[in-house]
């Protein structure tokens, strides 16, 4: 570059965004994703997410935007082969019509965890074929990725600087994706080229231990934040714990650290802290209470009031089908009486919707959505109503709003009652996060003693006004704590907590 020119920053955007549960039974096809190109992708700019950020501080910078294509799904099963050969097609065709005038750097806003069906490393078959193509092979490539990426060698290698969040909720994924738009600008003002290192390590924790507010996580990021204000020649740390549910061989733990220092300095970075996490290590596996032990207890203790129980292993928000069966298999054990809990079955709906209120129907409920559960519970079941399933939300400003606006549609539904158990069936998956979904079905959730939720803390907002007691407990399900319960066939072994494992460091 010619000193005194203002640099040409034609930049390519473009993003993958998936968070890739393979344990579930069903896959997330093409139809899931949300994709946005050309002036769509542009019109993005300035909103909360990643992608806005970045545009927003690509117009401050006086960034040549090149739109490329961004995908994004929520949260599910494996994804299917054709959404990557059809995004990547889509984006080479983009591509070609760029390099007429041409492309300076490239910025992907990406999570880290997607897998497909023939693809344990999307992200970095995504990089593979954008280094692949000649005019692209020695540009920067700069992104961000989510802080429960899977990072592979590939992933680092093929690109100059990936930035994760450090957050867990991610309140920082937009500041996140700027930091990176930053560093990207520098480089284009003949800033220094960055070096990246990547260090893998043998642990892997379930998502209810990877909290930025707790040990392991807070400890961790705490101590990146120190090495990178003392060291100007670290210009940033990633401790990304990873995306368990994911089997893949590279998914756990890495730690990467970025910056312009010698490689042995980048390896003592790492070492440190791969040593501390080691230290830390236990502390990220909770374990969440048996469920036999904690529902013979809760009925000789017979606390007042409402009793809340969570069931993570079948969390809603986090990607679970909601229909796992293991709570309610518990409460009928336990012969519990004035208890509720909520599961998703659109068949069941549809055939309870053939019956009168009154009736006795038997079905089978529940139990499809993962290979983990005991399967549908076929019982004799007592039709109470059948209902629209639509209702307005009671807490305007929770997570739920936020996704769905004021009003939210559960699909039809349908309430039963087996002995004391009364269960509210409904079409479409809905995260309990708002009581509303039980007053529309003409029931009042504090009048039972005992409520079962399909999450693990996302529902605190709405059921603590009303709960005296909260209990998490373990349920065979795809978001379960204990990663025991999962038939981990490509996960990089040994690991812990699975294996013994004898650190090499
Ligand atoms: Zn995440």
């Amino acid at each position: 570059m010619t000193a005194g020119r203002t640099p040409s920053k034609r930049i390519l955007i473009a993003g993958l965004f998936h968070e890739t549960h393979t344990f579930l039974t069903d896959p997330t096809p093409c139809s899931a994703f949300r994709f946005l190109h050309g002036d769509d992708l542009l019109s993005v700019a300035g909103d909360a997410s990643p992608l806005g950020g970045t545009l927003e501080f690509a117009l401050q910078h006086h960034w040549q935007v090149l739109p490329g294509v961004w995908g994004m799904a929520v949260p599910g099963g494996m994804v299917q082969d054709d959404v990557w050969a059809w995004y990547w097609e889509e984006l080479r065709k983009r591509i070609d019509e760029h390099l007429r005038s041409g492309i300076d750097g490239i910025y992907l806003v990406l999570h880290g965890a997607m897998v497909c069906e023939s693809l344990t490393d999307v992200e970095g078959e995504l990089l593979r074929q954008l280094r692949a193509i000649p005019e692209l092979a020695g540009l920067p490539i700069y992104g961000v990725l989510d802080l429960h990426a899977n990072v592979s060698a590939a992933m680092i290698d093929l690109s100059d600087c990936l930035v994760a969040y450090r957050e867990n909720p991610h309140a920082d994924a937009r500041v996140a994706a700027i930091r990176s738009a930053r560093m990207l600008d520098e480089r284009l003002e003949n800033g220094p080229r960055l070096k990246q290192q990547l260090r893998q390590v043998a642990i892997v924790w379930p998502p209810t231990g990877t909290a930025s507010s707790t040990d392991p996580m807070k400890s961790l990021l705490q101590r990146a934040r120190e090495i990178e204000a003392t060291d100007p020649a670290i210009r940033c740390i990633n401790i990304i714990p990873g995306f368990a549910f994911a089997d893949t061989p590279d998914t756990g733990l890495s730690i990467s650290v970025i910056g312009t220092a010698e490689a042995e300095s980048l390896t003592k970075v790492l070492d440190e802290l791969e040593a501390m996490a080691w230290e830390l290590a236990p502390l990220g596996v909770p374990s969440d209470l048996p469920l036999d032990d904690t529902l013979s207890r809760w009925l000789s203790s017979r606390p007042p009031g409402l009793t809340v129980i969570a069931e993570p292993s079948d969390n809603i928000g986090g990607g679970a089908p909601g229909d796992g069966t293991g709570l309610l298999r518990g409460l009928i054990r336990h012969e519990i009486e004035n208890a509720a809990v909520c599961l998703n079955d659109p068949a069941a709906v549809a055939k309870l919707a053939e019956h009168s209120i009154g009736e006795r129907v038997t079905l089978a409920l529940g139990g499809r959505g993962s290979d983990l559960d005991d399967g549908p519970l076929e019982l004799a079941y007592e039709l109470l109503g059948l209902y629209d399933g639509r209702f307005e939300l009671e807490d305007k400003q929770s997570h739920l709003a936020s996704v769905a606006g004021d009003r939210f549609d559960m699909g039809r539904c349908a309430v039963v009652r087996y002995h004391g158990i009364t269960i509210l069936l409904t079409s479409e998956r809905t995260p309990p996060m708002d009581l509303g979904q039980w007053r529309c079905v003409g029931l009042a959730p504090e009048s039972f003693a005992l409520i079962g939720v399909k999450a693990a803390v996302a529902h605190r907002r709405a059921y603590d006004l009303i709960a005296a007691c909260n209990l998490t407990v373990a349920t065979p399900g795809p978001c379960s704590s204990d990663l025991t319960t999962f038939p981990y066939q490509r996960l990089r072994r040994p690991v812990y907590p699975l294996d013994r494992v004898t650190r090499n460091r």
